[in-house]
């Protein structure tokens, strides 16, 4: 860093990836951030943390424990991008942000932060005499399925009727599956080409159907979203946010 860097300073994890270079590249071009440090697989991680005021991660679920533990210690700011967390990454997240802000969000973009609050309301127009499907699509070299976007979807649209996704998401369907139970809310997943990310909502009633769909065709948008929360996350307290309240979408 230069005598002229100005703004919240950075540290992005998973720096080599696609959205990794995403955030780098967009950063460049923000005057109010600056990427300080950048680590990838093999990089040490404690020896660059003290020296940044957030980190950025993009990287793969199994390395938010390590990171979680680092910024907890140094009292660090993080910006969660990464998806497919199990149960116990996403309770040791809950944790740390007892002592740290932490932004956790499976999408970053203004458009499906803008879905998820229209699907809510939909389903509470609707009500429950129309069945939810959610189908989303992404390029072929994802890793996790269904998408962070499509389960949050899902857990929204299960609160929404007093349901709860472990218990009513049913992920694809082969063979004599019967009847569609009526509080089941489909969910599936498409991978293929370079699609940065597409996702349809389904209410489909007797008679009517009603789809909301987002289609996403630049990383940049993730990336800019979750610099805005690395910056509005100067001098909050430690609690776990998502871009919903970065947004002030509540
Ligand atoms: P990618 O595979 O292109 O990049 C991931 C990078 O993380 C790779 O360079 C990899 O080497 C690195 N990495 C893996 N383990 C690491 C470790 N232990 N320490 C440091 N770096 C490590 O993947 P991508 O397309 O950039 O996506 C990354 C994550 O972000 C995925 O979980 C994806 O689902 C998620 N994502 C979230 C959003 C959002 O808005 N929240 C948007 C797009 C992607």
């Amino acid at each position: 860093m230069s005598d002229t860097d100005t703004g919240v300073k950075l540290l992005v994890t998973g720096a080599l990836g696609r959205m990794g270079q995403a955030v780098i590249r967009c950063a460049a071009a923000d005057a109010d951030v600056t990427v300080v440090h950048q680590i990838d697989v093999g990089d040490s991680l404690l020896s660059v943390l003290p020296n940044c005021d957030a980190v950025v991660d993009f990287s793969f679920h199994a390395f938010t424990g390590e990171l979680l533990r680092g910024c907890a210690e140094l009292g660090k700011s993080i910006v969660i991008g990464t998806t497919g967390h199990t149960d116990d990454e996403v309770n040791a997240i809950r944790t740390a942000a007892q002592k740290v802000p932490v932004v956790f969000a499976p999408n970053f973009s203004v458009g499906v932060n803008t879905l998820f609050w229209l699907s809510q309301k939909a389903s509470e127009i609707l009500g429950d005499g129309f069945d939810i499907e959610v189908v989303e699509m992404h390029h072929r070299l994802k890793k996790d399925a269904p998408s962070g976007t499509a389960k949050r979807l899902a857990e929204i649209l299960a609160e929404s009727r007093g349901l709860t996704y472990n218990e009513h998401a049913q992920h694809g369907r082969e063979g004599i599956v019967g009847e569609r139970p009526h509080q089941e809310i489909g969910v599936h997943a498409l991978r293929g080409g370079d699609v940065v990310g597409d996702h349809t909502v389904t209410f489909a009633g007797i008679g009517e159907r009603v789809e909301l769909t987002h289609k996403a065709s630049s990383r940049d948008t993730f990336a800019n979203g979750a610099i805005r929360a690395a910056k509005w996350l100067r001098g909050k307290p430690a609690g776990l946010y998502d871009m919903q309240d970065v947004l002030e979408l509540k």
